[in-house]
This record gives structure tokens, sequence and C-alpha cells, in this order.
């Protein structure tokens, strides 16, 4: 770690003490009865130098930095490997254009890396995937990301689906543990990908990716095999750090969450692409959920910016959604989320830095934002 990084972080422990009351008046504001705006939203939140712990940013722009530094956001940015999908690039290029808007973040954004899991029945898989992650390690990686492919796509040369408990998968996790990264685990999907729901919230996703829609897959695994395989990497794995994306799969029941936090001391989840889900259950529960789970839920989003194309309604969305959430975690506004009336969780104060800061420095150690002794 170099002096500007030491000089920087210090920087920014002051700051956070400074904003400390500005954080306390306005979320006094909101409990007043005023609603928040994203000004007050904005100014709360960079207080706490949040991490946005889940995005997929691939666009170097410097509108981009800019509200980077407004908002004081730190990103960590995942890429994945995604045969299915036209725009997403191959590996090698994503990791360039990732790198590139990192470089351009100035130290609002780490890298988050993945390999190539369809290279799995190739006899030099095991050595030149971990030859790859370490070479990207060396360069700033900070974490591993696997997707869903692994459990809901890839078949081995049987014709079996692979999960993410497969023993040909276990020495690349090992040496993840081994060089102290994180694995963000993106196993199943919502429930709807299995039982079609109309009212459901993510619907139109499964009309617009059919391919992701287990319910029209014959043979395709149960949501609650790919579930269990994802139970079993963490029991084998007890000192591999995991991170279940959108709220480890179990978007339905913050109940079904507790229960694997309670059972697997290595494992966390964040909130990208999920919040919807915790607001349409009762809120005491949720709320009595983030207090008792203060120390393993990580703030993310899940923003996906393309390497091409106008930057500006991207930015424009993101801010909007970091405002939406800030108002549900913190405030007492009741307001229309996602198209309902929600009554906004009012979290504490320390469990709300805990959500946007504290949990990302300690479940992804090396974020740039993260080496506060
Ligand atoms: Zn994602």
């Amino acid at each position: 770690m170099g002096k500007a990084k030491v000089r920087k972080i210090h920087d920014q422990q002051l700051r956070t003490l400074l904003c400390f009351a500005i954080v306390a008046a306005s979320i006094g504001v909101s409990s007043s009865g005023q609603p928040t705006s994203t000004q007050q939203a904005r100014q709360a939140l960079a207080a706490l130098h949040p991490v946005d712990a889940h995005a997929h940013v691939f666009q170097s722009d410097p509108a981009l930095t800019r509200m980077l530094e407004q908002w004081n956001l730190h990103i960590v940015n995942i890429l994945v490997v995604d045969d299915k999908g036209p725009t997403r690039r191959p590996l090698d290029q994503q990791r360039a254009d990732a790198l590139a808007f990192i470089h351009s973040a100035r130290g609002h954004a780490s890298l988050c890396t993945t390999f190539d899991p369809f290279r799995l029945s190739q006899p030099d898989f095991p050595k030149t995937t971990i030859d790859q992650l370490n070479q990207d390690f060396a360069n700033g990686a900070i974490a591993v990301k696997v997707w869903k492919n692994i459990g809901m796509e890839l078949k081995d040369s049987h014709g079996h689906y692979v999960m993410v408990d497969d023993p040909r998968l276990r020495p690349i996790f090992q040496d993840i543990a081994a060089h102290d990264k994180t694995l963000i685990a993106h196993q199943a999907e919502p429930d709807v990908a299995w039982k079609p729901d109309p009212k459901a919230i993510d619907t139109s996703y499964y009309a617009e990716h059919p391919e992701w829609d287990m319910s029209k897959i014959p043979g395709a695994p149960s949501k609650a095999a790919v579930l269990a395989s994802r139970d079993h990497l963490l029991a084998q794995n007890p000192r591999l750090r995991v991170v279940g994306a959108h709220l480890g799969s179990m978007e339905s029941n913050v109940d079904l969450v507790a229960e694997r936090l309670d059972r697997y001391p290595n494992f966390a989840i964040d909130t990208a692409a999920r919040v919807p889900h915790l607001t349409i259950q009762p809120r005491a529960k949720v709320r009595a959920f983030l207090i008792k789970y203060q120390d393993r839920v990580l703030y993310g989003t899940d923003t996906d910016i393309m390497r091409k194309g106008d930057v500006n309604p991207s930015i424009t969305d993101l801010q909007k959604q970091l405002a939406e959430d800030w108002r549900y975690f913190a405030t007492a506004d009741t307001f229309n989320y996602d198209g309902h009336m929600v009554p906004g969780l009012q979290l504490p104060l320390p469990v709300l830095r805990k959500l946007y800061h504290d949990n990302a420095v300690h479940w992804i150690p090396g974020l740039a934002t993260g080496s506060v002794p």
C-alpha cells in the first residue's frame, strides 16, 4: 500500500466522522414527515462511503467518474462469462474494458474476476483456470464470481448438469480461499424461473429471457437442487468466504436466508436487484432480519453498463436506484417503490453503516475504500 493510499484512508476516516452529523440530520428530516429528496439521500449516503458490492461496468466516462465521486461510491465490478447473452463480450475483452473503467474511476472501483466454466471438461481446466485467477489476483482482483450458468446451463460430456459443488471445481475454490479472496456466488434464480406467475416481480425478465425459464426446459434441475449444491459448497469449504448474490437466491422469504446464515458462518448475501423482493415482505420481519444479521448483508445494485452507448441514462438510473434504496432502508417515508407504496425500514445508523460499507470491507478484503485499520 502506497503513502498516497494511506493518506486517502485517513482523509476518509476524518470525512466520515465529520459527516456523521449530516447523516443523522438527514435521517431526522425524513423521520419528521418530510419526504427525502435525492439530494438528501446522496448527502446521507455519501457520508457512509457506500460500496455497491455488485455491478457490471464496462464503459469509462468522465460523467460516470464524477457521479461516483459525488456519491462517494465504490463499485465492485464483476465479470460474467455468458455464452447466451449477445451483448456480453469474451472474458479477455471484458476484463480489459472493466480494468479501463476501474482505472478511470480513480479509486472508486475494484475488480471481481471470473473464469470460463465451459472449459470444464478440458484436461488443462484446473491448471489454466487457477493460473488465470492468480494472474488476476496479482493484477488487483479481489474476488471471483461464479454465475447461474453453473447449476442451470452447463452440462458435462455425459449430459449431466454441472453443479457448483462439482469435484472438478473444488481445486479452484480451494485456491481462491488460499489467496484469501472472496467468492461471489450467483446460483439459482428467483422462484418464478421454476414456477411461472404473471404477478411475480421478475416475470418480464423471463419473458425476455426464456433461455433461463427453467419451467420450459425439460430435465432442468429443481431450484432446491441448485441451492443444495450451493449449500454443499459452503459446507465443504468453511474457509472460503462466499457472498451469495441476489439474497442468495432466497428472495421470497428472509427466513430462508436466516437459516443458511445460521448454518454457514462463511456465508453472507448481497441485495443486488432484489430490494423489491424485500419491500413486499412484512416490514417488521425484514427489519428484524436486517438488524439480527447486520454483519452479513452487503448492499448491491446489479447495475449493468455496457461498453458502448450513451452512459447518461445509466447514470440517471443508478442515482435513482441509490436514492430509492436509501429511502427504503434508512428513512420512515412511505413512498412509491417500484410501483407500490412501501414504508421505509428506518434502520439504525450503525446497521446502515454495515450494510453500505463495513460488510463489503469485511467480506471482500482488498477494496480500495476498505483498508481502514
Ligand atoms: Zn449481476
